[in-house]
């Protein structure tokens, strides 16, 4: 029996550390950092593939190329929400 995930799941916390370096001004607490990759995923089509346990996102990487992108983009959107709204206390 094969996993069943959501690849984009793993494109962002691919992309999230490298686009985050970008906002060094932002705040970097867990409920910010998990808000922004809630959100940036809320906005992206799923991408539901079968992989075997432990299999790592180099292995299918041409699948994320196209994704990238995408994911950029919701990423910085969600940057952009959280950085205005922060939910930390
Ligand atoms: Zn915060």
């Amino acid at each position: 029996m094969l996993r069943i995930k959501n690849y984009m799941e793993d494109v962002v916390d691919h992309i999230l550390p490298d686009v985050l370096k970008k906002y060094p001004e932002l705040c970097n607490c867990k409920q910010c950092i998990s808000d922004i990759k809630a959100l940036a995923l809320n906005n992206l089509p799923p991408k539901y593939v079968a992989t075997p346990m432990g299999e790592v996102y180099t292995k299918i990487n041409e699948l994320s190329i196209q994704f990238e992108a995408d994911a950029i983009r919701a990423i910085i959107d969600a940057i952009d929400k959280v950085n205005k709204s922060p939910r930390h206390s």
